[in-house]
């Protein structure tokens, strides 16, 4: 492909550094995903998704990640990020050559839920499909016994939730001392779901030699802390929400009392265009109670929330998918990752507390392109949370109906406004890993 027929076809142009210790870089022109170093097989297995373009994060992440440099990426479900990482660590395991041993593993990806690790574990399952890859999954909420027998030849890839982990590393079914690569994924949830301490044991028990890749889609405090301890001279890839859920999300709200959410959401969901809808509320009662009443006016739904059991949970994100139920209802830690295609709304029967979570709430809907309409749904008491949310996006909700109703209400406990920025740290560690160096 030459220069003019790359213009021609609107390319992105990047910086990709040339080797990992060089400060040099080249401007590299790449507009598919041959162009960014991939093989046949998984340019194959890319073809077969129908994957035609890459997404920025592609574009940015996977020149970087081929070269052995570890990496700070921030970006949030929906940003295509799984590809990101999963199609160069496919590459590079298949390049090494070198063979698992025995309980061990040669690449492990760390995510805070159940449902996040077997969608990272599909995703690597598609794009690894034209290569030989050995990939478990270890997470709680189900019994060991698999597990341990998965791991027990050792693995290419091993994806985990994080307590389960420690436990099987205690028991020494699983060994993490011969992992080159690390992946941790949605770090900021891990650090909400109180995993950052274990995320923390199990890092120090790998090598200091591995390539490290950190994802977040927002950067408190802690989680900086995390990324400056364990990767070494990160390349930072931000992706910013506003690009993720803005520009594409028809966002409207509806201003109206407590007590006027259930009809206004039997009324919506009259609507045939509503197909298949997430409704978010902020507690697993509360999701509950909705899918109670969907149910009652004879709309399907399923609930989707962390007192169901593992199996619940996967037999209601199946009903979902497969369009056996209408509506999702779920509160944000048990959609989180979630990865279902041709979501048509989102609707925000009540708003979460932390802004954050609004981005990644109606990220679920216009994935990979698509169109998408978020709802949400405000009383008085919500305005403050609705205040901090539209600051976060820069960008004002359209209101439908009559506007704000009912008294202003006492001030309610803000999210915390933007993302944070990492803070100074960064490779303390001697690198020793110079995969493909000049
Ligand atoms: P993720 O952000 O990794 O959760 O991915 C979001 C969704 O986008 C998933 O359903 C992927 O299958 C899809 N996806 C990822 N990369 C691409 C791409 N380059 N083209 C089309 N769809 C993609």
């Amino acid at each position: 492909m030459d220069k003019n027929d790359s213009a021609k076809a609107g390319r992105v142009s990047v910086r990709a550094p040339l080797c990992r210790n060089s400060k040099d870089s080249y401007l590299v022109t790449v507009s598919n995903f041959a162009e960014l170093g991939l093989t046949e097989r998984l340019l194959r297995a890319l073809r077969d998704a129908r994957y035609t373009d890459p997404t920025p994060i592609q574009r940015r992440a996977i020149p970087l990640l081929l070269d052995g440099m570890d990496l700070l990426g921030i970006a949030q479900t929906g940003t295509g990020k799984t590809a990101a990482f999963t199609l160069p660590l496919l590459q590079n395991l298949d390049e090494d050559g070198v063979k698992a041993l025995p309980r061990g593993t040669r690449a492990l990806i760390l995510a805070p839920t159940r449902e996040l690790a077997l969608q990272i574990s599909a995703s690597i399952k598609d794009y690894g499909r034209h290569m030989r890859v050995r990939q478990a999954v270890v997470m709680g909420g189900v019994p060991q016994g698999r597990q341990i027998e998965a791991l027990r030849r050792g693995v290419d890839i091993l994806v985990a939730t994080p307590g389960r982990l420690l436990d099987l590393v205690q028991q020494r079914r699983a060994d993490l001392s011969h992992c080159e690569y690390l992946i941790v994924d949605e770090a900021d949830r891990m650090f909400d779901m109180g995993f950052i301490r274990d995320v923390r044991k199990i890092v120090s028990m790998l090598p200091a030699e591995r390539q490290t890749l950190l994802f977040s889609a927002t950067m408190p405090a802690e989680v900086a802390r995390l990324a400056g301890e364990i990767l070494h001279q990160p390349q930072r890839v931000e992706i910013a929400a506003k690009t993720v859920a803005v520009e594409r999300i028809e966002q409207r709200v509806h201003h109206l009392a407590t007590a006027a959410k259930r009809d206004l959401l039997a009324s919506l969901l009259k609507g045939p265009d509503l197909a298949k809808v997430i409704v978010f509320t902020r507690t697993k009662h509360g999701a509950d109670n909705v899918v109670k009443r969907l149910d009652k006016g004879g709309v399907s739904a399923e609930a989707l929330h962390g007192n169901k059991s593992q199996n619940a949970r996967q037999r209601a994100l199946e009903n979902f998918r497969a369009g056996r139920a209408r509506v999702l209802v779920a509160t944000d830690i048990a959609a989180r990752g979630l990865d279902v295609d041709d979501i048509t709304h989102v609707i925000n029967y009540e708003l979460p507390h932390e802004p954050e979570s609004y981005v990644h709430r109606i990220g679920r809907t216009a994935r990979a392109g698509a169109g998408g309409v978020a709802i949400s749904f405000c009383d008085s008491s919500e305005r403050p949370q609705l205040r901090a949310i539209e600051r976060l996006i820069k960008t004002s909700l359209k209101v439908i109906g009559d506007g704000p109703v009912g008294p202003e209400a006492p001030s309610v406990k803000k999210g915390r406004g933007g993302a944070r920025r990492p803070g100074p740290g960064a490779g303390k560690r001697p690198r020793r890993f110079n995969r493909r160096a000049a």
